[in-house]
C-alpha cells in the first residue's frame, strides 16, 4: 500500500516522497518536512540571531518541566543523549557521594556503568529485562543505606518500553531527602512530567526523541542549588555541565561549536510540538498510534513482553514467533522494502524485537505497518505468530 492512498494523512503529508522509510524505532525518527526544511540554511555560532534560538530552546524546555528560571536552569549540551547523562551525573553527584541506581534495561545498566568510570560510588537494584522497580524496594535500600546521595531512574526504559512507576518512587526519594535524577530521554515531550506532578531534581533528554527533532544535543533540566553546588566537580572539560551553563549564561553561547542546524531544526520542533497540543497532544497521538499497533499486532498472534498497565506510548517490545521461518533479520529486510524501519530487541531472555510509536506517524501510518508486517509475514512462509510457550 502506498503513501498516496492516505493523502489525508498529516503524517503522511509530512514525510517527503523520497522513498524514505518511516523510521519506527526511539530516535533517530521521522521528522517533518518543516523540521528538515529548518536546516536549509546556515548559521554562526557566535551570532545573536543563533543565540536567540538557544535561548527560546532552553526556556521552552524550563516551561515544558513546569519549573522557573529562578530554581532550574535547562543546559544543552552537545552529543547523543548519554553524554548529557554522564555530564549530569558528574554534575549531580558529590564525587564522595554515592548513587542509588535503579535498572531493568540497558539504560538503566549504562548509567552505572557511566559511574564506574567517573570513579563515583554506586548500589545497584537491578531488576532484570522487563520488571518494574517498586517503591517499597527503594525506600528499603535508603533506609539500609543512609549514605546515598543521589537515585537514578530511567522513567521509560526504552530496552524493554517499559514506563517504570516515576512519581511513587520520586516521593520515596523526596521523603528521604535524596535527589533524584530521571532519565527522561524517551519520554519527555510525550509523557508528562512537571515537578509540580515529580519531585526531580535533575531530568536528562535529548533531541531526536519525543520532541521530534534530530540528532545533535541533549538538554539537562537541573535545579540550580545542585548546579551552583558543582564548580570543578565534573571528571571531564567537554563534559563539565557546571561551565557549559556559567558560560552560557554570561554569553548566550554554547561552549564550543554547536550542533547549529540541529538546533534550528529542535526550535521547528518546538513549534510544532505546541501546535499539537504540546505534551497532552502529543501522549494522544502516540497513545493512539500504540493502541492500534498492539491491537493489530496482537490479532496477527503476536504477543507482547509486558502486561497492557506497563507499557509506554513509545516502543513496544514483541516476542518473535516460535516458527522455523521466523528470523529477524529476514523480517526486518522485508519491512524495509515496504518503508518500515524497526527495531532490534535487546532482551536477554527470549527473542523479540521492537517497534516505536513516536515520531511523525500516526493511526494511517500504523494501519499501513500492519498491512506490510502481514504482507511480510506471508512473504517468509510465517503462519503462526505466537511466542514460545
Ligand atoms: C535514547 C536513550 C538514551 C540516549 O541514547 P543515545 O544513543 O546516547 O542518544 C538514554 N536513555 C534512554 C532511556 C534512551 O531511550
Amino acid at each position: 500500500m502506498s503513501k498516496a492512498e492516505f493523502p489525508t494523512s498529516r503524517a503522511a503529508l509530512a514525510t517527503p516522497a523520497l522513498g524514505e522509510p518511516y523510521l519506527l524505532t526511539p530516535g533517530p525518527l521521522t521528522t517533518s518536512l518543516a523540521t528538515k526544511e529548518a536546516m536549509l540554511r546556515d548559521w554562526g555560532s557566535w551570532d545573536a540571531d543563533f543565540n536567540q534560538v538557544t535561548a527560546e530552546i532552553r526556556q521552552g524546555l524550563l516551561a515544558m518541566a513546569g519549573v522557573d528560571d529562578d530554581s532550574f536552569a535547562c543546559v544543552p549540551l552537545q552529543g547523543s543523549g548519554t553524554f548529557a547523562v554522564e555530564a549530569a551525573l558528574a554534575t549531580a553527584i558529590p564525587r564522595d557521594g554515592k548513587a542509588l541506581v535503579l535498572m531493568n534495561g540497558a539504560y538503566g545498566k549504562r548509567a552505572a556503568q557511566i559511574l564506574d568510570y567517573l570513579g563515583r560510588a554506586h548500589i545497584d537494584l537491578d531488576k532484570g529485562d522487563y520488571l518494574p522497580p517498586q517503591p517499597e524496594e527503594v525506600a528499603e535500600l535508603l533506609r539500609t543505606n543512609p549514605d546515598v546521595t543521589t537515585v537514578f531512574l530511567v522513567h521509560c526504559e526504552t530496552s524493554s518500553g517499559i514506563l517504570n512507576p516515576l512519581k511513587e518512587i520520586a516521593e520515596v526519594v523526596k521523603a528521604h531527602g535524596k535527589s533524584l535524577v530521571v532519565d527522561a530521554m524517551s519520554s519527555f515531550g510525550a509523557v508528562p512530567l512537571t515537578v509540580e506532578q515529580i519531585p526531580f531534581d535533575v531530568m536528562v533528554s535529548s533531541a531526536n526523541k519525543c520532541i521530534e527533532g534530530i540528532p545533535g544535543f541533549g538538554f539537562v533540566v537541573i535545579r540550580r542549588s545542585l548546579l551552583e553546588a558543582a564548580k570543578g566537580r565534573a571528571h571531564s572539560l567537554s563534559l563539565d555541565l557546571h561551565e557549559q551553563w556559567a558560560y552560557m549564561e554570561k554569553t548566550g553561547q554554547w561552549r564550543f561549536t554547536p550542533p547549529t542546524h540541529s538546533v534550528v531544526a529542535f526550535r521547528k520542533a518546538l513549534e510544532q510540538h505546541t501546535a499539537e497540543g504540546g505534551v497532552a497532544g502529543r501522549l494522544a497521538r502516540y497513545t493512539r498510534n500504540r493502541d492500534l499497533l498492539v491491537a493489530g499486532m496482537r490479532q496477527l498472534g503476536f504477543a507482547t513482553l509486558l502486561e497492557d498497565r506497563w507499557l509506554s506510548p513509545i516502543i513496544t517490545t514483541f516476542f518473535s514467533p516460535d516458527h522455523p521461518n521466523f528470523e529477524f533479520k529476514r523480517f526486518y529486510n522485508e519491512l524495509k522494502a515496504r518503508q518500515f524501519v524497526i527495531y532490534p530487541g535487546k532482551l536477554t531472555i527470549a527473542e523479540s524485537f521492537r517497534i516505536g510509536c513516536i515520531g511523525q506517524i500516526d493511526e494511517a501510518v500504523v494501519a499501513q505497518l500492519l498491512r506490510a508486517i502481514a504482507d511480510s509475514l506471508a512473504a517468509m512462509g510465517v503462519d503462526r505468530c505466537q511466542p514460545a510457550a
